[in-house]
């Protein structure tokens, strides 16, 4: 029997009967080995000895000098495969071989979690297939290329806008006819377990930042920023603080081009509250309840809902919940590249966006922004939009 599903009001098991089952497996697995010493201590040992684990902080100094905040990056672009998503394929991958699974299925947009699935499948001996929407494995084909090298199977989705959405519900399809399978969710969201579950395996990234900031910085910061796709780097880092009153927590939805219908995906500023893939929480829908297409310049915070967690935090006032546009985020990624030497994701990009935004207000205050992913995965939409903008 599955209890404590819930974030207040939001999150659940909005799920068909044909998943129960396997949901249920993957609660009672996850309660068992979350309190194993054993299985903790072979998970450490891969963040530390595989993935790179700890991550550093660095302070952004000449930034901060420019604008005068003490900006500080917790750096999960370092980490093995370019982003904050292997902590949580890992700890799944793990779980799931635990209880002798030994096919993986997952979802992704961008593919950044397919790569960083693919990657824990290969380390562990896993059989891996991956869906992906047809639009994202066009435009995001070396991420594809990578994830079969290392013997992953990418399974092209041709149905809906053919993007992540669609690759989620052709997932938690071929989990239904093969329970047999585990589904590694690749953020906070989803039915109950995954919101606590990946939030979880994504902790560390704010364990550490907690105590690196204190040794580095003397004190704790003012303010924790974090790009908001699915919520998981964001709650990772926000989890370290949640007990710090004196801590403000914001976290940057994809702005795109605009609070248009369709053009963004701000799930707290342009949505409501409702259910998708499992879980009640904020999402971009219309009257009736259909899902309202998106648009984000990072595939990775292109995503209609957000994780219940999030959902919860905001509703209570301990988090709050801005956007950054396309332009923003570009126009911080080109800031973090040319003063820092840091080429950031795209995504980590809108976290940096809203500390630009509100520079003049932040300053003299200690910042800790978490650099979810490096950005070399988006050269290819710099250079275009770069080469766009020269020819106009
Ligand atoms: C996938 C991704 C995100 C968005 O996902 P969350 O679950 O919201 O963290 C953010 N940054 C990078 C680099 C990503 O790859």
């Amino acid at each position: 029997m599955i209890k404590q599903t819930r974030f207040g009001e939001f999150g659940g098991v909005f799920a068909p009967e044909t998943l129960m089952a396997s949901l249920e497996e993957l609660e009672q697995a996850w309660r068992h080995l979350r309190a194993d010493a054993k299985f903790q201590a072979r998970l450490q040992n891969l963040l530390h000895t595989y993935a790179g684990r700890p991550t550093p902080l660095t302070l952004a100094e000449r930034l901060s000098d420019e604008h005068g905040f003490e900006l500080w990056l917790k750096r999960e672009d370092l980490l093995h495969t370019g982003a904050h998503k292997l902590n949580n394929a890992l700890g799944q991958c793990l779980l799931a071989k635990e209880i002798g699974k030994t096919r993986i299925l997952a979802e992704t947009g961008a593919g950044q979690h397919g790569v960083a699935t693919a990657t824990a499948c290969a380390k562990l001996g896993l059989e891996c297939v991956v869906y992906m929407g047809a639009v994202d494995a066009k435009r995001q084909k070396p991420n594809v290329g990578r994830m079969e090298l290392m013997g992953a199977r990418v399974e092209v989705v041709e149905h809906g806008q053919r993007t992540l959405k669609d690759a989620i519900n052709e997932a938690m399809r071929a989990w239904v006819s093969d329970p047999a399978a585990h589904y590694v969710l690749g953020s906070a969201l989803g039915p109950h377990p995954f919101p606590s579950m990946v939030a979880e395996f994504h902790e560390v990234i704010g364990k550490e930042a907690r105590a690196q900031i204190l040794q580095q910085a003397n004190g704790l910061p003012d303010v924790a920023i974090a790009c908001v796709g699915g919520g998981s780097n964001a709650i990772g880092l926000f989890r370290g603080f949640m007990q710090d009153d004196s801590v403000e927590m914001v976290g940057v939805e994809a702005g795109g081009e605009g609070m248009e219908e369709g053009k963004h995906a701000a799930r707290f500023s342009g949505g409501k509250p409702g259910v998708l893939h499992g879980c009640y929480t904020w999402l971009l829908q219309d009257a009736d309840g259909q899902i309202l297409p998106t648009h984000s310049v990072s595939a990775g915070l292109d995503y209609p809902a957000v994780g219940p967690e999030h959902a919860e935090l905001q509703k209570r006032g301990r988090a709050r919940y801005e956007y950054a546009t396309d332009d923003e985020a570009l126009h911080a990624f080109a800031q973090l590249s040319e003063k820092e030497g840091i080429l950031p994701a795209l995504e980590s990009s809108h976290a940096v966006a809203w500390v630009l935004q509100n520079a003049t207000a932040l300053r003299g205050k200690r910042l800790i922004v978490n650099l979810s992913g490096r950005g070399d995965k988006d050269l290819a939409t710099i250079f275009s939009l770069r080469d766009a903008e020269a020819n106009s």
